[in-house]
């Protein structure tokens, strides 16, 4: 930008001293013309000479302020502007009338100051020659340097505002400047140096720039004539050369400023707008929290983040909402609980005063909740002679628990309203509230309890008093079979101490407590057993045990009674009666004795019909070894099933009896003929077959039988009476034992008969 404007400032000082050069050109060609015009003439003298020059003012005027005409000597001889200088005025001593003369050539001279005018000035000259050429007369033709009408127009030629045109020689005077004081006058004549013009006086042509004198900082354009000496300079001053590209500049920083802030309000706007689905949610959130019930947020964003926290704050916000009514709900659930719970409830603050008194505290201590708020516990409840010991011990609880909670439960007597006490259990729980404790009570009316417990205590003392007194030893003892009761009869036979725990085996001993222990199964399972044993004390006696379970409504069984009478004299009394009896006591069978007298019957039964008769005589086989494989218990069993299926193969007439033991007899009557009996014995044989179902066994029990059969005998009384004195009933049962004995020897599970 700054060459461009340089080299356009260049290209117009070089126009500038093309068009000075041509003026100078044309005032010389006028000059000539008119010397020549002299030269004709011829004038040998000077008086003719005015006339001349003023003859041809028009043509001079034009280019010259002044012209005149000087003589050999210097002298002026004819003036244009008037007479008056005329002999006034000598210029021999000017260079250029000089070099005039000498050249005999009109020159341009250097600048002057004219002697008798004192304008500065210019002069073109010419010489006006004779007829042998040499020089006659010179005319000049000065030109006012401060006066416009030689530059004319180049004069005003302007370089932005204030830049300007001015003309130097290359000796430095200055020809022409807008300070017209400067002219003749050297450049430095003020004082200081403009580097840029030194430079052109040095012979720069061209462009350069600098600081002028005044401190404008210039594009300097320099530019030398062809005619003279002379140097066109034209200053532009920087400041307005780029006035227009710092207009530029400045717009483009006032656009990018204004483009700054409209980006800036842009920015904004768009933030404003990008926020303000935030700004609304914001204000939802802050309405939100004023409303008891939360209204979700109205509508949906478009931003997917915003929605995301819109829905999030929703859910939050709803969660609160339930959680809340959760809290709230489940705090009414405490009041209602509080409220009706079966316990007087009383709440404490940290001075002492009441501040929660539920309905069952008003029914316990006859004072209503608007009596009592803000009074102090111990003022309404507590005796009056513990109250200094009640307060010391309240407050050492109150403030010196050193948990958060601090727990605590006694008996205590409480005052009602009307004056009595009461024995309430205190249920405390102070919690801490800062430095301090809250404290919560429940209050339990405990009358009724101790109550109970005296009953309890009283209906025990009568139970022991019974049971002392009856002759049985009475004990209590629980699934794990230790002993919680014994009473005093079994304390003294057993030798039991009050200050010991005792399980069942060491309160009784081992061997008592080893007749006990088969029977312990069956008592807790929830039967009542009993049993019979001898003493294992080696008295002699018999004992009576009954095992009662003790069971709960539940059905599960807590322990059981024992209850133990001594049966010896009974034994005895039983044993006596069995004696005397005629039926055997485990199968019903007949006995011995009954035996016997059927035997006799049958016997004499048999003479009077004639009919034949057998006795049979039974033995289990290897009934030891079931006794000593399962038990006696099992034996009997067998004994009964066995007896069982005896009867039910004999006919109802016949008599089936136990001797002992395992020995079983049968007699059958009415036969036809004694071999029938043979028939019978095989039916006992194989109704064994089949397995016998006891309790808990199935075994199958095989017999022998000995059969002695006895044909009818003779009607005549004395022979018939005869034969049966020979068999007598001891001969009949010897001979069943002998055929018995033939069985068991032939391998047993079969029968063997001897015919008489
Ligand atoms: P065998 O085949 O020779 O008859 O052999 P066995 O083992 O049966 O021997 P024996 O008949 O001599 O055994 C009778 C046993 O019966 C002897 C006795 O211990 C037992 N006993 C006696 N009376 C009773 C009773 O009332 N009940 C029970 N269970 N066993 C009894
Ligand atoms: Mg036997």
């Amino acid at each position: 930008m700054q060459a461009s404007i340089a080299q356009e400032q260049f290209e117009r000082m070089s126009g500038l001293a093309d068009a000075v050069d041509q003026k100078f050109i044309s005032r010389r060609v006028l000059l000539r013309n008119f010397a020549l015009s002299a030269q004709t003439h011829r004038f040998s003298d000077a008086s003719k000479l005015q006339a001349f020059l003023v003859a041809h003012e028009n043509a001079l005027r034009e280019s010259f302020d002044n012209v005149s005409f000087l003589d050999l000597h210097g002298e002026l001889v004819a003036n244009l502007n008037g007479s008056a200088p005329i002999g006034k005025l000598n210029i021999a001593d000017r260079e250029y009338f000089i070099d005039t003369f000498a050249r005999r050539a009109g020159v341009i001279s250097a600048p002057y100051r004219n002697r008798f005018s004192g304008l500065a000035q210019v002069a073109v000259t010419q010489p006006v020659l004779d007829e042998q050429g040499a020089v006659r007369w010179i005319v000049s033709g000065s030109i006012n340097l401060a006066e416009e009408n030689f530059l004319g127009e180049l004069a005003r030629v302007k370089f932005g505002r204030t830049g300007y045109m001015f003309i130097l020689n290359t000796k430095g005077i200055v020809i022409d400047h807008p300070q017209k004081d400067r002219i003749l006058k050297h450049i430095d004549a003020l004082g200081g140096r403009n580097p840029a013009t030194a430079r052109a006086v040095a012979g720069l042509e061209g462009t350069t720039e600098g600081m002028n004198r005044v401190g404008v900082y210039g594009l300097y354009a320099f530019k030398r004539t062809a005619q003279t000496d002379w140097i066109l300079g034209g200053i532009y001053p920087r400041a307005e050369a780029f006035e227009s590209i710092d207009r530029i500049e400045r717009l483009a920083w006032a656009g990018a400023v204004v483009l700054t802030l409209l980006a800036g309000l842009l920015t904004l706007a768009v933030l404003n707008w990008q926020l303000s689905p935030l700004t609304r949610l914001h204000e939802h959130m802050k309405r939100s929290h004023l409303l008891a019930s939360y209204v979700p947020y109205p509508g949906d964003p478009s931003q997917p983040e915003i929605r995301d926290m819109v829905r999030t704050f929703d859910a939050l916000m709803l969660q609160r909402e339930k959680a809340q009514a959760e809290l709230k709900a489940r705090k009414d659930r405490v009041r209602s609980i509080l409220t009706h719970a079966a316990d007087a409830f009383v709440s404490i603050d940290e001075a002492g005063a009441i501040t929660e008194w539920n309905r069952q505290a008003e029914r316990t201590f006859g004072w209503l909740r608007d009596e009592v708020l803000g009074k102090t516990m111990r003022d309404l409840l507590i005796p009056e002679a513990v109250r200094p010991a009640h307060k010391a011990g309240f407050d050492r609880f109150l403030h010196t628990g050193t948990g958060p909670i601090v727990d605590h439960r006694i008996e205590v007597m409480a005052l009602h309203k009307d004056g009595h006490s009461i024995p309430v259990e205190l249920s405390v729980a102070a919690v801490r509230q800062g430095n301090v404790y809250v404290a919560n009570a429940f209050l339990r009316d405990i009358t009724e309890r101790r109550q109970a417990q005296a009953d309890l205590a009283a209906s025990e003392k009568r139970v022991r008093d019974i049971t002392n007194h009856v002759p049985a030893l009475i004990g209590y003892f629980d699934a794990d079979l230790r002993m919680h009761f014994a009473n005093e009869p079994a304390t003294r036979l057993f030798n039991l101490r009050a200050d010991r725990e005792y399980d069942m085996r060491t309160a009784l001993g081992e061997p008592t407590f080893l007749e006990h222990a088969p029977y312990l199964d069956e008592v807790l399972g929830g039967q009542e057993v009993s049993f019979e044993a001898a003493s294992a004390l080696g008295d002699g006696g018999h004992y009576q045990a009954h095992l009662v379970p003790d069971r709960e409504t539940t059905g599960e069984v807590k322990g059981f009674y024992v209850m133990t009478f001594d049966v010896t004299k009974l034994k005895r009394a039983e044993q006596k009666l069995l004696e005397l009896s005629r039926v055997d006591a485990l199968t019903q069978l007949p006995n011995r004795r009954w035996f016997q007298e059927r035997l006799d019957d049958a016997l004499a039964r048999s003479q009077r019909s004639g009919r034949a008769l057998a006795l049979m005589y039974l033995d289990i086989d290897g009934f030891k070894q079931i006794n000593d494989a399962h038990g006696h218990g099992v034996g009997d069993e067998v004994l009964v099933v066995f007896a069982a299926r005896l009867k039910s193969v004999v006919r109802i007439t016949d008599t089936v009896a136990r001797l002992a033991g395992d020995e079983f007899v049968i007699i059958l009557e009415g036969l036809h003929q004694a071999e029938e009996s043979r028939l019978v014995a095989r039916k006992i044989i194989a109704s064994m077959q089949e397995p016998m179902r006891l309790k808990s066994h199935r075994l199958v029990v095989t017999s022998s039988v000995g059969v002695a059969a006895v044909d009818a005998v003779a009607s005549d009384h004395e022979s018939a009476f005869a034969r049966l004195n020979q068999l007598t009933a001891e001969a009949l049962i010897a001979q069943a034992d002998q055929a018995l004995y033939e069985a068991k020897r032939a391998g047993r599970n079969t029968f063997s008969l001897l015919h008489t």
